[in-house]
């Protein structure tokens, strides 16, 4: 398994409502609307 992890902690911003997208149940969400992000995979 070949895992990227970036050393710094990049905090992702909800183009939806600007709120912090962290990632959670192995994939990003948005806190505050539960916006999710696409993947060009699957
Ligand atoms: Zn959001």
């Amino acid at each position: 398994m070949a895992i990227h992890q970036n050393t710094a902690a990049e905090t992702y911003r909800c183009p939806d409502c600007q709120g912090e997208i962290e990632f959670a149940d192995r994939a990003w969400r948005c806190t505050d609307c539960r916006y999710v992000p696409r993947h060009s995979a699957d």
